[in-house]
């Protein structure tokens, strides 16, 4: 693979997601067995640092926010995890490409890492970023807003979540929108900042959505696509 940003070659994985079988979290964050190839959802370059789904690949912004000294100061940060840095590397890379949702999701998806690596202090400064990233952004969608209260919930910040989720509330969104939201106010009354499955907030016909007995699952969607389309309808 040959780097787009610095023109380095080395070996990379070509990493083919695999549809999840459980239940994403309240974030979204996918079910197993997809939940435990995050090692291999990016790649980088062992001499620039550019990190990236494809490095083959680089928008044109992706040089000079490589070559930044927040980018190279991340490389550096020996006190967060390996596999955290490269998933913010590719949010610094997002975020100067200007796709702030985008970079968002990386950054929470840095939270995740952190998360597996029983580091919470850490997963609860990156999913305040993220946070702050979502909202520095264009208006977000219903979607987007539930991972924001979750990852609000998760960071043990009780009022902001709280008043976000009424505020969509209020906004009359989708039926499993509202489910999830009302799951969402019941963990944040009992101060859970645990992680929950989406299955647990919908109701019995809606809670184990499989293929062989559920035709609102299309074919080859798998879940977290069909869970999309109910946050989007
Ligand atoms: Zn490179």
């Amino acid at each position: 693979m040959i780097c787009a940003v610095c023109g380095t070659e080395s070996r990379q994985i070509l990493f083919r997601p695999s549809a999840p079988e459980q239940a994403p979290d309240l974030d979204l964050r996918p079910g197993q067995p997809l939940r435990a190839t995050m090692g291999r959802w990016l790649q980088q370059c062992p001499n620039c640092g550019y990190a990236a789904p494809d490095i083959s690949e680089a928008h044109p912004a992706a040089a000079q926010a490589v070559a930044a000294a927040n980018f190279r100061a991340l490389l550096n940060e020996a006190s967060h995890p390996p596999l955290a840095r490269r998933f913010l590397a590719w949010a610094l890379v997002l975020e100067e490409t200007g796709a702030l949702h985008a970079a968002a999701e990386a950054t929470l998806q840095a939270a995740w890492t952190a998360d597996d690596l029983g580091r919470p202090e850490l997963a609860r400064a990156f999913r305040l970023d993220a946070v702050a990233l979502w909202r520095s952004g264009p208006p977000l969608d219903a979607e987007q807003t539930v991972r924001v209260v979750d990852a609000l919930r998760r960071a043990e910040e009780w009022e902001d979540a709280a008043n976000t989720a009424r505020a969509l509330l209020r906004e009359n969104p989708p039926e499993a929108v509202a489910q999830v939201l009302a799951l969402e106010l019941r963990l944040i009354e009992a101060r859970d900042a645990a992680r929950h499955s989406v299955a647990s907030a919908l109701p019995p016909p809606a809670r184990r959505p499989h293929v062989s007995h559920q035709g609102s699952v299309r074919r080859g969607e798998g879940l977290l696509g069909w869970l999309r389309r109910l946050f989007r309808r």
